[in-house]
Formats: C-alpha cells, structure tokens, sequence
C-alpha cells in the first residue's frame, strides 16, 4: 500500500466503495439536479389531438390546386375548444395556436400567407368613408375599428368571412399531430435520468407531484493543522488562515450537497480521535491536512484506531500525491493533502467522481475540451500533472495559458482557472502550440469518462 496508486486505479477503487445509498421521494420543487431512482411513463397521449402549431387557417390541402384561392371562413378555434364541426371542400375555420384540428381539414396555412376578404357589407374607418377592399389579415385591421373597441379579432370576426389563401401545402402543414410530445404508456425518463429544467418540466407534464430520486450523502468536512486559524479566530498574522474547509464545502456544494463543517482538528492524537469520530458519523468524511508522513502526521493512525480501512494511501498525480481513501462500516474517508491546491485538485480527480457515483449519475467526470498551450511547460516524468490553466478561443480552437506560479501553496493559481490542463507522467515537458486535454472547473456539464491519458 505505499505505492503510490495511477490516477486511473484510484478512481476505480473509489467508485467500487462509493455507491448510491438509497432512494427518497422527495417534491418536485425541490428536485433540480437529483436523480431519479424509478421510470416515468407517459400517463396521456400529449398533445391529446392533432392540433395546429401556427396561428392561421385550417383547410383541406385540396382546395389549394390553385391558389390565390378564396375560401369561406365557418368557424373560429381557440386552444381549449372541442370542435363538432366538419370542414367541407371550398370552407376553413380560423384556428390559433394549440387549437385542435377539426373533421374535414388536413392542413394549416399560417396567417402571414392569407388575407383576409371584406365579405361585402358596409362598415365605418375612420374619416366615415365606406371600403370593401382586400386588407391584410393581421396588423392593418384595428384602423377600421371604432374608437374604443379593443377587441380587434372578435371585431374582425363580424367583418370578415373570406379568407384568401396565398399558398398551397401538403396535407399535414403545420400540424401537431396527437402524442407527438408523449404516448399514453411510453416511458419518457428512465431510472437514473439527471433532473435538469427540462426534465422537471416532462415530470410535470406526467404530473408527478412527488419524485423517486437517489438519497444524497451525508458529507462532513475536517481541517487538520496546529497552524490553522478559523475563520472567526481573532487575527494572528502568525497563523495560516483555514482555506481548505471553506473550498471544499464549496466544491461539495457545486455538486448539490451541504456539508457539515466540523472545524479545525489541532495535531494531537486525542482531539484529533474525537473530531474524526464525529466524521465518521457521516457518509462521506472529508479531511484535509495531516495526511502526510511527518512526525505530527496523525491522521491516517487515528483512522484506523477508529476501525477505518486504508485502500490506498497516495495517488500518481501531482497537486494531490499525498491523497488516501479508506472505509469504516458507515463512511467513507477522503484524506486530502493540506496545501489548498492540492487538496482543491484531489477533490476533483478522486472526490467528485465518487459523490457523483453516490449520487446515481453516471456522468462522473468533468468536462474535456482539447486545447493548445500557449506557453512552454516544464515537466519531470513520473506523475500525472495537473496545470491550472486560463482558456480563451481563436481560429484553430481553445488556447490554454497557466495561472502563473504552479506551487500547489499558491491558491490563486486555483482561483483564476477556467480548467486542468493534464499533462501526462511521462511526458518530458511540452512546447507551446501542443495539444492537451483540459478538464473544465466550471459549468454543470459532466462526461462518462475522464478522458486522461495517464501516459
Ligand atoms: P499538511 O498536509 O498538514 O502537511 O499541510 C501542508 C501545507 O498545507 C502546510 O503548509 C499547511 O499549513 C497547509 N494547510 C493545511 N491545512 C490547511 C487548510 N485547511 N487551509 C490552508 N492551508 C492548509
Ligand atoms: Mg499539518
């Protein structure tokens, strides 16, 4: 076990003991970003009918051999409405928007390629004339209208009941036709489906109040050090102020959980053993610092009093060399190095994969986009290496361009980056204008592999 393990094992052997713990059912409201533990079938055909997708006319597509062609107008047809009527050769009805399609017609004709026909009896515009003249459909009407009547469709329903046809169509133009969204009994979501915005809305349209999802883990984040100064410490400009607790609770909760913060455990055995045993009581234990081999290194001992299996110990990668995984009955341990990149860059490669894998999804890993180096990078074979990088975009792609000082001390090196630019263990350095893959810091996007080379 003092080997150190690659990248890729390490990944596998967490995903192996980080497996989803359960289901819920939990509201719909609340259930953005979850998963969902059960199938969804359709419990209607949706649209119910075949209905229209513009607002227009609809007509038999026969009638249409030669258009300009004038039809009568025998009904109006709002969405809600139940039409009884049949369309007959040389007829149309108004129809809007989701409104069904009646007997007898096959086709609709948006509203932009008709004009509607003065059928013939006199009304006022407005200098007091009279006109029977062919007007546009829509948007001229409300000038013939007298002053204060707003309602310019009813109106022009009174005045007109000819329509012009300006096009012709097949039968099925412009038609929605019955169960295209959902068919009564089709399953539309499957068990494991990521709720997204546009999945929560296919929920309500099943009309699922109540959803089946995975239980989200318990997760619980320890800082380790006698260095270490807590947020609400009074200032000491001798200590090191607590920045991993507050990165990783952050980098927990852009995966969709609240973690605990139990604080600052001090070197000693003793207060070490009481904070971790309250970690252990969570499903997930983050810890940070200790993890290494020096004298005041008590982390790891500890842990395994407390019944905590060790499955590995260090990682092929660097930020995050000194990063370990153990499991005791209840909970499962990360063991993060202390310095704030390293233990940022650990959390991605080994963590979040694995709250991802509790959580049900089986998209674990971080976005990769290619992208070329700007500048040239040192690198020493042996580890996997993580670059934090800026992206930007030209012509021939992404270009990625380190943070400056790469020190894994150096957290702005963290806080600045758009990516991780992986640079494999054995490569002996890059030049600029290289190719790499970089995982991508942001976004909610994730990828079913991890899409490292490790070599
Ligand atoms: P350790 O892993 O305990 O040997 O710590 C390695 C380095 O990381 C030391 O310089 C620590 O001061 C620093 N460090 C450890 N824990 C934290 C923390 N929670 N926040 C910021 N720096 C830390
Ligand atoms: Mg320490």
């Amino acid at each position: 076990m003092s080997e150190a393990l690659p990248l890729n094992d390490a990944q596998s052997c967490v995903l192996q003991h980080c497996v989803p713990l359960g289901t819920e059912k939990i509201d719909l409201l609340q259930s953005l970003g979850r998963v969902l533990a059960q199938e969804v079938r359709a419990n209607r055909d949706h649209p119910p009918c075949d209905i229209s997708a513009m607002d227009g006319y609809a007509l038999r597509a026969a009638d249409l051999g030669n258009v300009p062609a004038q039809l009568v107008i025998v009904a109006d047809i709002k969405a809600g409405d139940l039409p009884t009527l049949t369309v007959q050769a040389g007829q149309c009805v108004r129809i809007m928007t989701g409104a069904p399609i009646p007997q007898g017609a096959d086709t609709v004709i948006r509203v932009e390629d008709t004009q509607e026909v003065d059928s013939g009896f006199p009304h006022p515009n407005p200098d007091g004339a009279t006109s029977h003249s062919t007007k546009p459909a829509s948007g001229q009407v409300a000038g013939y209208l007298p002053e204060g009547e707003g309602a310019n469709v009813s109106l022009r329903e009174k005045i007109f009941d000819t329509v012009q046809i300006n096009v012709s169509a097949q039968s099925g133009n412009d038609i929605r036709r019955r169960a295209e969204n959902l068919r009564t009994g089709d399953v539309v979501l499957t068990a494991g489906t990521e709720i997204t915005p546009g999945v929560l809305g296919i929920l309500a349209m099943v009309k699922a109040a109540t959803v089946e999802v995975q239980r989200r883990p318990t997760v619980a984040i320890l800082s380790s050090g006698d260095e270490l100064e807590g947020l609400h410490d009074p200032f000491d400009a001798d200590k090191i102020p607590d920045a991993n607790g507050y990165a990783l609770m952050a980098q927990v909760q852009a995966l969709g959980m609240q973690p605990v913060l139990l604080g600052i455990a001090r070197d000693d055995p003793a207060a070490l053993r009481a904070k971790l045993e309250q970690g252990l009581q969570y499903d997930v234990l983050l810890v940070s610092g200790g993890t290494s081999v020096g004298v005041h290194d008590f982390v790891r001992p500890t842990l395994e009093q407390l019944g905590v299996r060790m499955h590995f110990w260090r990682v092929q990668m660097r930020p995050g060399h000194p990063a370990a995984f153990g499991t005791s009955a209840g909970s499962k341990v990360f063991c993060l190095p202390g310095n704030p990149v390293a233990s940022m860059v650990s959390f991605e490669q080994i963590v979040a994969p694995a709250l991802r894998n509790m959580l049900g999804h089986t998209r674990l890993y971080r976005r990769t986009v290619q992208a070329r180096l700007a500048q040239p990078l040192k690198h020493r074979p042996g580890n996997l290496e993580f670059v934090r990088v800026v992206l930007s975009r030209d012509e021939h792609g992404y270009l990625a361009t380190p943070t400056g000082s790469q020190s894994s001390g150096v957290l702005l090196s963290m806080a600045r980056a758009d990516g991780l630019l992986v640079v494999p263990s054995e490569s002996k350095g890059l030049v600029a204008g290289d190719v790499a893959t970089v995982q991508l810091l942001d976004g909610t996007t994730f990828q079913e592999h991890n899409g490292i080379q490790e070599s």
